[in-house]
């Protein structure tokens, strides 16, 4: 079967056509808007029945619940969507990122000092971080003693993230769940899960068995490649994250680890089995910050005298517009030192012929197709 991409969806209505008017559950259906970021906006038909199971799971944890998510009506949907069919007479508060002004002003203390809630679901988790500081310490004090539950998601949570949440809410257990737009939920992490995975470069969960099938496709030696997702409506649909699943039994139960390392061609780049990551190219540069406007490192394979050869190039955008010998040497040792490999850096891959010597090229503009700030891309 053939697979779908973003593009295959833009502009369309995706999913209506497999549901007619009288059968069972059709009044179930919701609609889904995605976001035009990654290409035209599309509407994709979600059967609620089939991801009801799911949220059950997150539901059954927690009475009162507190959402924090951005200004986006997609979001304030799927907040509709996720738990109120589910929710019963149970509260569900939410603050937006429109309503900051409402935080500065008081009146989110007066909501959550009047109303503690037990269960906190943040999209991205930057947002109840955010949110926390427009409060008083007993308000914050009594969230930390009531909450049990933290979900976030929407974006990866960075371990220092991680590290500030569980700081805010010592009592709570800790979930994060992944999906896409397209496919709804199709998995969450576990505690255990994500205490044993804590020094990979990844997110980790475990997929819901049921109702979605999950594949590699074009995976590496590590057994990383791009993750394509079927749900009830979508068939064979790459999400654009690269990720690798392993068949393991987690002492939770779950018999199933999803890895997650980012976006395609962004986060995660495996050229000849070596492996570039943006999270730590980003650390890497992080001393050069006051020099750097901007930066940009492209990864190419390529050929070289006959010879299979890969190219890195390291685009910046000096604050000054110029780049001292000396500091675009430092940049190209960083480049070298980068960790590429388990016990390997790109500078031995450089001496072994693998790798051409980093590139490091001063420009004045670099062409992005996201307005996310990306810093690492492939080269065709
Ligand atoms: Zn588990």
């Amino acid at each position: 079967m053939p697979m779908l991409s973003k593009r295959d969806l833009d502009n369309k209505v995706y999913g209506l056509d497999q549901y007619r008017p009288g059968m069972e559950g059709l009044r179930d259906l919701a609609f889904r808007i995605t976001s035009g970021t990654t290409g035209l906006p599309s509407l994709v038909v979600i059967s609620r029945a089939n991801t009801e199971a799911k949220r059950r799971f997150i539901v059954k944890r927690g009475n009162d619940f507190l959402f924090t998510i951005p200004k986006r009506v997609s979001y304030f949907k799927w907040m509709n969507d996720f738990l109120r069919p589910i929710n019963g007479q149970r509260p569900i508060r939410s603050f937006m990122s429109a309503d900051l002004n409402d935080m500065k002003t008081g009146r989110y203390e007066f909501l959550l000092s009047a109303h503690t809630p037990d269960a906190v679901v943040s999209f991205p988790s930057s947002y109840i971080l955010e949110s926390l500081q427009y409060l008083s310490a007993e308000t914050r004090a009594r969230l930390a003693e009531r909450v049990k539950l933290v979900v976030t998601g929407g974006e990866m949570v960075a371990s220092v993230e991680r590290e500030h949440l569980k700081k805010a809410f010592p009592r709570a257990e800790m979930r994060d769940i992944y999906g896409c737009a397209e496919c709804d939920l199709f998995s969450i992490s576990c505690p255990i899960l994500t205490h044993r995975y804590r020094n990979e470069p990844c997110a980790v969960f475990h997929p819901f068995d049921e109702d979605y099938k999950i594949e590699i496709v074009e995976p590496d030696e590590e057994g990383f490649g791009e993750i394509v997702v079927s749900s009830p409506e979508l068939p064979r649909y790459r999400i654009g994250d690269i990720g690798a699943l392993r068949e393991e039994v987690c002492a939770c139960g779950m018999r199933r680890t999803l890895l997650v390392a980012g976006r395609k061609d962004y986060d995660r780049i495996a050229v000849f089995g070596v492996v570039f990551l943006a999270s730590l190219l980003m650390k890497a540069i992080e001393p050069f910050a006051q020099d750097l406007e901007d930066y940009l490192m492209e990864v190419r394979a390529g050929a070289e005298n006959n010879e299979r050869r890969g190219f890195v190039e390291l685009l910046v955008i000096p604050k000054n517009g110029i780049l001292s010998p000396i500091l675009t040497a430092q940049l190209a040792q960083v480049l070298g030192a980068l960790q590429v490999s388990k016990t390997r850096t790109l500078h031995s891959f450089v001496e072994s012929g693998l790798f051409a010597a980093p590139r490091v090229t001063v420009t004045t503009h670099i062409k992005r197709e996201s307005p996310k700030k990306i810093r690492l891309r492939r080269l065709a």
